[in-house]
């Protein structure tokens, strides 16, 4: 993993890079920022540039041993520290160690994952997760060798906010790190941290992905102009998630959507209960996607309807949903409905049941579109309402 590899986020890359050129970098660094900023891949393009045998323009060469051997995760002088589940008993199972591999794999495979895709990669259930005291003794012991290629030794602590009290054992490493020995702590909960911890590193704090750098790294990846430019405006500045859209059928999250807003205007009990049923087995990750989407066509239709702006960035079948249902999304209806999937997508970054959360999420839908009728029925004439009834009946069936 190099800078360049990343998208966006030139700021914290122009810092890093800056400490390192200079020679004046921190030795305990603290990245923090929302879920899929890039705080992870950028903690191990940091990581790469410091063990890189010879970088280029401060940027790791990607092709040395060493890079080579970063790039697998395999380095003898980068260590990881992050949280694993707790299996009871044998303290060996509890550590980072014994969890490299599915580690490396989860990382290679997903560079911008979230605690979410390492707990379904540890198949942690409802299981707790953490970094233990053994953990911390145990990168104490590590970083008392010395460094196998000579140079750097570089610790990536990832999810620090899952230290607790286990983190007091590594102040004094942090404050006074052996020469040549680098700690990079990322965290998506600062607040969580020590303060003790937090005192003694750099805080590097980092705003979400721009718009514009995820669609062209998603143009960069061969996909469609539409479809990278939907996903870099529904994502919200989260490229994991926009990665996770790439990879979901294109038509789902419409065809969910459609089905869920025609089921809350409509009110049949049995059909949503069916629709709960089958879109609760999809996993978080794809309901956030689908939330972030359903935000994203309720904007459109806002704007649709209050000033014409026609959805380019739309399929044909999208836009169709928009002109018919933009009549609903005043902004009162639109200020309800994005409270309602945002309340929604927090409970499900909580590990909420997920029915519950979907059940809820329909309901609060519900509410927001009988009260926009009530009040649509109050200022405009039956005519109109009747119209408008008849258009949203027309939508396609999931
Ligand atoms: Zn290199």
């Amino acid at each position: 993993m190099r800078f360049v590899d990343i998208p966006g986020q030139q700021g914290v890359k122009g810092m890093l890079q800056g400490g390192f050129a200079s020679g004046k970098m921190a030795h305990a660094l603290l990245l923090t920022g929302p879920e899929g900023c890039g705080k992870l891949p950028l903690a191990m393009a940091y990581a790469s540039l410091l063990l890189c045998h010879q970088p280029v323009e401060n940027d790791a060469c990607g092709v040395c041993p060493a890079c080579l051997k970063v790039g697998k995760l395999i380095h003898p002088d980068l260590h990881f520290v992050f949280p694993v589940i707790n299996q009871g008993g044998d303290s060996e199972k509890n550590s980072t160690d014994h969890w490299i591999q599915d580690f490396r794999r989860a990382f290679l495979e997903q560079p911008h994952m979230e605690f979410e895709n390492w707990r379904l990669a540890m198949n942690a259930d409802h299981r707790q997760a953490n970094i233990s005291r053994a953990e911390c003794y145990n990168i104490l012991s590590k970083l008392g060798l010395s460094a196998f290629e000579g140079r750097y030794k570089v610790v990536i602590l990832w999810l620090a906010e899952f230290l607790g009290d286990a983190g007091n054992l590594l102040l004094k490493i942090l404050e006074e790190p052996p020469d040549q020995t680098v700690f990079i702590l990322v965290s998506a909960e600062p607040e969580q941290i020590l303060m003790t911890i937090r005192s003694r590193v750099r805080s590097i704090r980092i705003g979400p992905m721009d718009s514009e750098s995820i669609r062209l790294a998603l143009l960069g990846m061969d996909v469609q102009e539409q479809r990278a430019a939907m996903a870099a405006l529904a994502c919200g500045g989260n490229f994991h998630r926009a990665l996770c859209m790439m990879s979901e059928e294109p038509f789902e999250n419409s065809v969910r959507w459609t089905g869920l807003m025609r089921l809350a205007y409509s009110g049949h009990q049995s059909e949503i209960i069916q629709w709960v049923n089958q879109n609760s087995e999809l996993g978080r990750e794809p309901l956030k996607s689908l939330l972030d989407y359903g935000l994203h066509i309720l904007r459109e239709c806002y704007l649709y309807r209050e000033i014409q702006r026609d959805p380019r960035s739309l399929r044909e079948d999208e836009k169709e949903f928009v002109h018919k249902f933009s009549p609903f999304v005043s902004a009162i209806a639109l200020s309800a409905m994005q409270t309602a999937l945002e309340k929604a997508a927090y409970r499900l970054e909580r590990n909420g049941h997920i029915r519950l959360v979907l059940h809820n999420l329909y309901f609060d839908l519900q509410e927001a579109l009988v009260s926009e009728r009530r009040r649509m029925a109050k200022a405009s004439a039956p005519q109109a309402r009747r119209s408008t009834k008849e258009a949203i009946l027309q939508f396609p069936m999931p």
